[in-house]
């Protein structure tokens, strides 16, 4: 049996899960009839204190929408230079929204509520790029997980209040964030004018984002939606998968996290300079093989032959996500491989 470490998002729908799904109660989305999924919305709103809410295929979709509706063609969205919106979502901004993107840069992802405020321009007449809207990513996925200070990102609302600019929360692994601090998910609600979170990465479902904003701005979300191709029909079969997720997968993401520090402090101590076990905030360990004879290449290849499966995101980066379909008992096995690779080279 491999262990699968390579995203959370290879998780597969629980046989508990699929009775739900089977049994869902449904209707055509596009005419608004799927009972399942008008609940879905609602609910995931409710979680966070907003008015509605906006059922995606994807996160990339619930991103891209939620920052359509904050910057216009030809005006400025910040973000992070290793955010997601950023790296993995193919230039969507640009391609399909005209929306043009600066970037700051920020130590494995942590926010600084005074860096994209400094580089703020709003209001910036009719010669140059207004910026709009600002991005915040939590947890930081290409970061290695990290959990944004709750106090830096009501700076960053405070600072972004007085700019007349929004702030859209990249909330794919919110649930995380929530577990790891404590912080309650309607305060996340109160800064961000738009927000995304994933259904399909640590939560288990196999396919779902919501996308969760003021009931005027989730009207034309939903025009949008449909304009990208994405109104779908009897899709309760999925929000059944989402309710199903909320109702049992929330809590356990602390084993998840318990997982990823057995992993960082045995690969700690195989190679020091891989990962600090401190930094691991939740259920994503970002190795750096610096120091290491070896690449992340090398690293993924060998870990495979004795059946653990890693990625390998850059040269000298790896990433193991830990989530519900691997164990403790896999965790600490993964972790032993892992380990023995690391320091016989
Ligand atoms: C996975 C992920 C998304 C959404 O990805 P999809 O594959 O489009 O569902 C968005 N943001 C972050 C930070 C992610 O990790």
């Amino acid at each position: 049996m491999l262990i699968d470490l390579r995203s959370d998002t290879v998780t597969k729908p629980s046989a508990e899960m699929r009775e739900v799904m089977a049994q869902a109660n449904v209707g055509d989305d596009v005419y608004g009839e799927d009972p399942t999924i008008n609940a879905l919305e609602e609910r995931v709103a409710a979680l966070f204190g907003k008015e509605a809410g906006l059922f995606t295929p994807t996160g990339s979709m619930a991103n891209q929408l939620g920052i359509r509706l904050l910057v216009n063609p030809g005006e400025e969205l910040l973000a992070e230079e290793d955010a997601h919106i950023v790296r993995a979502e193919l230039g969507a901004g640009a391609a399909h929204g005209g929306i043009t993107t600066r970037t700051w840069y920020a130590n494995r992802g942590m926010l600084d509520a005074q860096a994209p405020l400094k580089m703020a321009r709003p209001n910036a007449g009719p010669y140059l790029v207004s910026t709009k809207a600002i991005a915040v990513e939590d947890t930081h996925n290409f970061g290695g997980g990290t959990v944004q200070d709750i106090g830096q990102i009501a700076a960053l609302h405070a600072g972004a209040q007085e700019l007349g600019l929004a702030l859209h929360l990249d909330g794919a692994r919110i649930w995380n964030a929530h577990i790891a601090t404590g912080t309650p998910l309607v305060e996340y609600g109160k800064y961000f004018e738009t927000i995304s979170v994933c259904l399909s990465k640590g939560l288990g479902a196999p396919i779902g984002s919501v996308l969760i904003s003021t009931t005027e701005q989730i009207q034309r979300a939903r025009v949008w939606r449909k304009r990208l191709g994405g109104g779908m029909r009897q899709v309760g079969i999925l929000g059944a998968a989402g309710h199903f997720a909320l109702d049992n997968n929330i809590a356990r993401l602390a084993e998840d996290h318990q997982k990823a520090q057995i992993l960082a402090e045995q690969i700690y101590s195989a190679l020091p300079s891989a990962v600090d076990p401190k930094h691991v905030q939740s259920n994503i360990v970002g190795l750096s093989l610096a120091e290491s004879h070896l690449t992340a290449a090398d690293l993924a290849a060998a870990a495979k032959k004795s059946g653990v499966l890693i990625g390998a995101l850059g040269p000298r980066y790896a990433r193991l996500v830990t989530h519900l379909d691997v164990t403790i008992e896999q965790a600490r096995e993964a972790a032993e491989i892992i380990s023995t690779i690391v320091r016989e080279r």
